[in-house]
């Protein structure tokens, strides 16, 4: 059987995977700085470039390898990198690709440090246009002949706005522009970026591909000269994933299909209760027929994931409302077997300036919610006993 055309969960689990003389089933830990070179000969074909080999682990560890063959197979690419954090995948994909002079455009509702990066790469000389750009007119118009990425999430963070990644990429490319996406919401099991023409997929592997809330760690994905641009970058930046943090994903890959559904169906059923409470104004979710782009959700997504944003009536109960909360959790992050709960305006996206953050949705009305994988029942007895209290 040829595991790279076999079905999702089993590549999830089996990709990547090699055998040592121990046979061990799970990955090893190859908690190494170095790697021994056989003699001086193998020392200098090795670090001349003639021949693979592992040197260090800031460049190449063989169990950060095996996550990264993984998710280049699983959002049907090349190759992928593995860096310890999502900014620093974020960082190493954009340090490869801009240089001073050129021109980015970013979409203006996105992850909060991504908004802080992006809009402190003005010190280096690169002019950045934050826009929205789920309107193509809007990317026809701010492409010019010095853009060289165009860079958004679908969904997006955290008013779960769609982005059409074919129709950017198609505009994009003709224009001479690279498109990097942030996958991180939907994971490769529900959204395949590359499949519609992006160039470059980026995750935060600390939510849902990890999954478990107990590591950092970040996936660039792409083209094999792309990932060895980006791995040089790496190196010399040094963000490299740590072995350890590597197995936790690795461990965590085996069950992400079955997390993605729950979080699916969970995530459905608080939608639909949210929907029909007095005291919510509006439930954003690319699952219900109410999302304004449930279209385009149905033409590059394959399920709505475990994200929700909603709009309370009243900005002022926002606070009281979380702090009634009991099995749902007040933390940042997302993708976590635990439900967890925060306000934009006040909290992830209190670095975005207030009038940007207003124009483009992320008003103070705004709640994020990540479903978790608790008993779905269990998730809306507790938003329906916070919402009766305020
Ligand atoms: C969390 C997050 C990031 C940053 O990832 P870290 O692992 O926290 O560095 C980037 N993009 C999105 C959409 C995220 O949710």
């Amino acid at each position: 059987m040829d595991l790279k055309k076999a079905g999702f969960s089993t590549r999830a689990i089996h990709i990547g995977k090699k055998m040592d003389e121990t046979g061990a089933t799970a990955t090893p830990i190859y908690q190494t700085a170095p790697f021994r070179f056989r003699n001086a000969a193998h020392a200098a074909s090795v670090m001349g470039g003639q021949e693979k080999g592992y040197v260090y682990s800031r460049g190449l560890n063989p169990t950060t390898k095996v996550l990264e063959e993984k998710i280049a197979n699983l959002e049907g690419c090349e190759a992928a990198l593995s860096q310890a954090s999502g900014m620093a995948a974020i960082s190493a994909a954009v340090f490869s690709t801009v240089r001073a002079g050129d021109h980015v455009i970013v979409d203006e509702v996105i992850y909060g440090s991504t908004y802080d990066l992006f809009a402190g790469l003005t010190r280096f000389g690169v002019d950045v246009s934050f826009i929205d750009t789920s309107d193509t007119g809007n990317v026809e118009t701010a492409l010019r002949p010095g853009t060289k990425l165009v860079f958004f999430e679908t969904p997006a963070n955290p008013t779960n706005k769609l982005i059409d990644i074919k129709a950017v990429s198609d505009i994009a490319h003709d224009r001479g522009a690279v498109v990097f996406v942030d996958n991180t919401y939907m994971t490769p099991y529900f959204q395949q970026p590359l499949l519609y023409g992006a160039d470059v997929v980026v995750h935060s592997a600390t939510k849902y591909l990890n999954g478990h809330g107990d590591t950092l760690g970040g996936i660039v994905a792409g083209s094999s000269e792309f990932i060895s641009l980006a791995r040089r970058t790496s190196r010399d930046i040094g963000g490299a994933m740590s072995p350890f943090n590597a197995w936790l994903i690795i461990r965590g890959l085996k069950t992400l299909s079955i997390r993605m559904d729950r979080h699916n169906e969970n995530a459905m059923a608080v939608a639909k209760f949210l929907q029909g409470h007095d005291r919510v104004d509006r439930v954003i979710y690319p699952g219900l027929k109410e999302h304004p782009q449930y279209d385009l959700a149905q033409k590059q997504m394959c399920g709505s994931g475990g994200m929700i944003a909603f709009l309370l009536k009243e900005a002022k109960d926002v606070h009281p409302f979380l702090d009634a909360l009991k099995i749902c959790t007040l933390a940042v992050s997302l993708g976590d077997a635990e439900t967890l709960i925060q306000h934009p305006a006040s909290m992830t996206h209190a670095v975005v300036p207030k009038e940007n953050r207003i124009k483009c949705g992320i008003v103070d009305q705004l709640v994020r919610l990540s479903i978790g994988l608790e008993n779905a029942g269990d998730i809306i007895s507790d938003i329906e006993q916070a919402l009766d209290r305020i």
